[in-house]
């Protein structure tokens, strides 16, 4: 590769002094791993730049008659291993600097699982709770035929994120599908089973989470029976993580939502206390010994704690009152850089996003093999092969952990970084 002439004033300083971006923490966890490694600094510098970002302004007439105008953004980051690949997020946050940060994550994500797709995230600067359905659904067939030219099943494959959901996709299949004038399900992942969404998928990033706490519980010589742990969000992957871990044998004593959580030291009935999507917002109307808040959730005396709601929880402010001796990243980026190293000052293992909730991908990449080969996979099926694509992660990262004295993020960005830069170096710098 010849050598590259950016310019990066926008890099981050070496160590953080304040807390960061979501772009700017993906930049700096790439820069880390890098270094750990003997790759190509252009690769690494080509990597900490998206490929590219669409922006686009999304008009719907609201229930009123107004016409309101939100921006969306897809940024696609790397394609070097497959087409980009990541969810769209309806959120009032969302921002072009977020999506980038988040796509990146999706990039490390997808090799990490060592899956054959790239990295993106886009979404809308929106509040979805404050629009009726009709209005999410133009505004959601607008986005998408804003966006048609640069998505597609062999180009880039959107999914679920926060704000949206199995219908969501349907829309924007379908809104796809009616102006290319044929059923492409294999456009966006995520879709209900009836029109070529993949069984497990819904509970996939859940299981996932589930399976590698397992997994971490067991490496560091604990019993499953014996272990307490605390879970915040009960949303898709907090609700499905919650209930399997429960049925392992685990003490789930604390869920939350986002109006705060309830505790209980001998633990939660987790299957009788409402999901998100079985009844937002319900888990405080669940009987129970104790109230917490979201952030003494984080602080309480468990052995496993899992953030599954937001970004950035876990920070500065908190790190020295987290009491368990794991965390197992639920969310995307809950942990910041300046409690990440706190976290590996104290010795307190951080199992990464990017591996424990790579289950959502995972099964989006086998609804994709079903759209194209128009068969679809029996839940056991999905599930024994989440499993198989878990547990073999799950060693890769595990391997690179105790050969190298690195944290388990580090671990998990060697094995990812490997991964697509080889596929650099293989493939060159065109023209
Ligand atoms: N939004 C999910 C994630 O952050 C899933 C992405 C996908 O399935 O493409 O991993």
């Amino acid at each position: 590769m010849a050598s590259t002439s950016t310019t990066h004033h926008d890099e981050p300083p070496e160590e953080p002094t304040k807390e960061e971006s979501a772009l700017e923490t993906a930049r700096r966890q790439l820069q880390h791993a890098a270094d750990h490694l003997n790759i190509d600094q252009n690769i690494v510098e080509r990597l900490k730049h998206p490929k590219k970002v669409h922006e686009v302004t999304v008009p719907i007439e609201r229930e009123s008659g107004d016409v309101e105008v939100y921006t969306g953004y897809r940024a696609q980051h790397d394609s070097v291993r497959g087409p980009f690949k990541g969810g769209l997020r309806y959120h009032p946050d969302v921002t072009r600097e977020e999506c980038v940060g988040l796509g990146m994550w999706m990039t490390w994500k997808c090799a990490v699982m060592d899956i054959p797709f790239g990295g993106a995230k886009g979404g809308i600067a929106v509040n979805p709770k404050e629009l009726t359905d009709d209005e999410k659904e133009q505004l959601t067939r607008r986005f998408t035929d804003e966006l048609r030219a640069v998505i597609g099943p062999t180009k880039d494959i959107p999914a679920p994120d926060m704000g949206t959901d199995p219908q969501t996709m349907a829309w924007l299949m379908d809104a796809y599908s009616m102006q290319e004038g044929e059923t492409i399900p294999g456009v966006v992942t995520g879709k209900p089973p009836i029109v070529g969404g993949s069984k497990g998928r819904d509970g996939a990033p859940g299981r996932s989470v589930a399976i590698i706490t397992r997994e971490v519980i067991d490496y560091y010589d604990k019993d499953i029976k014996e272990t307490s742990v605390a879970i915040q969000g009960y949303g898709s992957v907090g609700s499905n993580a919650a209930r399997l871990l429960d049925d392992w044998g685990a003490n789930v004593v604390a869920v939350s939502d986002v109006n705060g959580g309830i505790y209980d030291p001998n633990g939660l009935d987790t299957h009788s206390i409402p999901s998100h999507h079985e009844q937002p917002e319900a888990v405080m109307g669940h009987e129970a010994p104790q109230t917490v808040s979201n952030d003494e959730l984080l602080e309480l005396n468990v052995d496993v704690v899992i953030p599954a709601a937001i970004g950035n929880v876990l920070s500065a402010e908190n790190a020295d009152e987290v009491v368990a001796d794991i965390v197992v990243e639920g969310a995307n980026g809950p942990t910041t850089t300046v409690a990440s190293k706190i976290f590996a000052e104290r010795g307190v293992p951080v199992i990464p996003d990017i591996l424990a909730n790579a289950g959502g991908v995972t099964v989006s990449y086998f609804e994709w093999l079903q759209d194209i080969n128009r068969r679809s996979w029996s839940l056991e099926r999905v599930n024994n092969e989440l499993e198989t694509e878990m547990l073999a992660a799950w060693e890769d990262v595990r391997e690179e952990f105790e050969a190298r004295d690195v944290t388990w993020r580090d671990a998990a960005y060697i094995v990812a970084l490997s991964r697509i830069a080889e596929a650099h170096e293989a493939r060159g710098l065109w023209p």
